[in-house]
């Protein structure tokens, strides 16, 4: 039997639940085919537990102050507790989206779907085959496991929110975002927790003081970071992992994770069938209206190695729909995205980083570390860092990079009028808000230091 749609999604991820519920409400018949839940990685093990498993970590740290504000406080965590609640509040977003896509009349297909043409797609499991006007193409990622010995012995953050029991201590490989917040997660619930990273400092892509700051605020937190280092095999040691690293020492974890980066979701996916053209990278390749090399199959979020962001994949999603079923081509600028990490210390961050800026033009840094006011009764000597970054003489917002409590929600508002092309002189109209952090950003004078034809000058 084969069922005709104007649209069939695979996959019910952020970008794809997105591009599926606007192309019914513009009056296509769509179908999305999903294998595993719906809501995708952010909803089940992405974004979502994430963030609750950083709001459970940080209470780690205001234990630490809450003796200076005379509380006293005895505190024990429940892992089991914890993973209970996020199970149960996933599982309520799932059920949201997909009563949001039933809803404009999207058929929901729980299977695994292969491309079989332009216009085919094939469900494995039902072994039935749909023919769509268009395909568009939404399976997101998966992490990147190391070829190496033992590496079956490791778990990645697909398993780390359903540990049966948190381990004595975790050995994390990566340097990137979700390396950090990992090791955030792991330590502030008490783990002893290493991160081992093959390059010379964490955040690689990130301006040089957020990445130095979060090294030190890690360290503080008893974080330990091993770099120019990798895991060269894994073996089962009584009830731990013994890792041996690329400098022949070995030591013994009771849990090693991969953060290792990840890759598109495309294996067995049939695209070489109809002819999808990929990446270097193997992500499929699309133009600015997320149309892959074959005119009637699109791709977004994810598995198009664009930015690999919820927000970015909604809206691929969005002004897909718009652009094949309003007639209203719209394509996404990916050229300002306002970005967190979600660690202790925080951060969140838009625009050009400084080494970025240098390059750019003469430019003007405002740099701000100041202890936040939380820790000021405390004996705690974190400092929070906010630099801004703009053309000479009060010109244009190019970067804003903050490092701290309330980094991403900073950053977020931020991103309103650097996208309007805010210059310092509109930052500096605003009136403080005292006493916040934030103010900082609003008040500064002087610059700290400068870039005139690429040379640094003062600071
Ligand atoms: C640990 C972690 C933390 C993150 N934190 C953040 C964050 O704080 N902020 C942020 O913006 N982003 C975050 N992300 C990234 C974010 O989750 C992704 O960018 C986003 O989910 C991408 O959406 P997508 O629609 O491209 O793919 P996904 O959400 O991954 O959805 C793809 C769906 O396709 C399904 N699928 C795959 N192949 C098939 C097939 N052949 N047939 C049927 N179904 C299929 C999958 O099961 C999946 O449900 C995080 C990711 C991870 C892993």
């Amino acid at each position: 039997m084969t069922d005709s749609y104007d649209l069939v999604v695979i996959g019910a991820g952020s970008g794809g639940v997105r591009a599926a519920r606007m192309a019914a409400t513009y009056g296509a018949r769509v179908a999305i085919v999903e294998e595993f839940r719906v809501g995708g990685t952010c909803v089940i093990r992405g974004c979502v537990p994430k963030k609750l498993y950083v709001y459970a970590a940080r209470f780690h740290d205001l234990f630490d102050v809450a003796s200076s504000f005379g509380w006293q406080v005895d505190a024990s965590f429940d892992w089991p507790t914890l993973v209970a609640n996020k199970e149960r509040e996933i599982t309520r977003l799932e059920h949201a989206y997909t009563a949001n896509l039933e809803k404009p009349g999207v058929e929901i297909i729980r299977d695994r779907a292969v491309v079989t043409g332009p216009n085919g797609v094939h469900l494995v499991g039902q072994d039935r085959e749909l023919t769509a006007k268009y395909i568009l193409v939404a399976t997101g990622a998966h992490p990147y496991i190391p070829p190496i010995p033992g590496a079956e012995l490791a778990i990645t953050s697909n398993e780390a929110f359903d540990l049966p029991a948190l381990p004595h201590s975790i050995l994390i490989e990566g340097g990137g975002y979700i390396a950090v917040e990992f090791a955030t997660i792991f330590a502030g619930l008490g783990v002893n927790t290493t991160i081992i990273y093959r390059g010379d400092c964490i955040l690689r892509t990130f301006d040089d003081d957020m990445r130095r700051g979060l090294e030190a605020g890690l360290t503080d937190r008893g974080i330990r970071v091993i770099y120019q280092t990798t895991i060269k095999s894994l073996a089962k040691s009584g009830n731990d992992i013994s890792a041996t690293f690329s400098d022949g020492v070995s030591a013994p974890y009771g849990a090693v994770m991969f953060a290792t980066g990840r890759s598109p979701n495309v294996k067995g996916l049939g695209l070489d069938t109809a002819g999808v053209k990929l990446t270097a990278m193997g992500a499929i390749a699309v133009d600015a209206y997320s149309q892959s090399s074959v005119p009637s199959i699109y791709a977004v979020g994810d598995v198009t190695g664009r930015a690999a962001l919820t927000p970015i994949a909604i809206r691929e999603g969005g002004y897909f729909a718009e652009t094949v079923f309003n007639n209203n081509p719209m394509a996404v600028d990916h050229s300002q995205i306002p970005t967190a990490v979600f660690s202790d210390p925080e951060i969140g961050v838009i625009g050009l980083t400084e080494a970025e800026a240098a390059t750019h033009g003469d430019v003007d840094v405002y740099l701000a570390r100041f202890r936040p006011m939380m820790n000021t009764l405390s004996t705690r000597t974190e400092r929070m860092i906010l630099k801004l970054i703009t053309e000479k003489d009060g010109g244009k917002v190019l970067g804003c990079h903050i490092l701290g409590p309330g980094a991403a929600e900073m950053i977020q508002l931020v991103a309103i009028p650097m996208g309007m092309g805010a210059s310092k002189a509109d930052f500096d109209r605003a009136i403080a808000l005292h006493p916040s952090a934030a103010e900082e950003l609003v008040t500064f004078k002087a610059p700290t230091y400068t870039y005139r034809d690429g040379q640094k000058v003062g600071g």
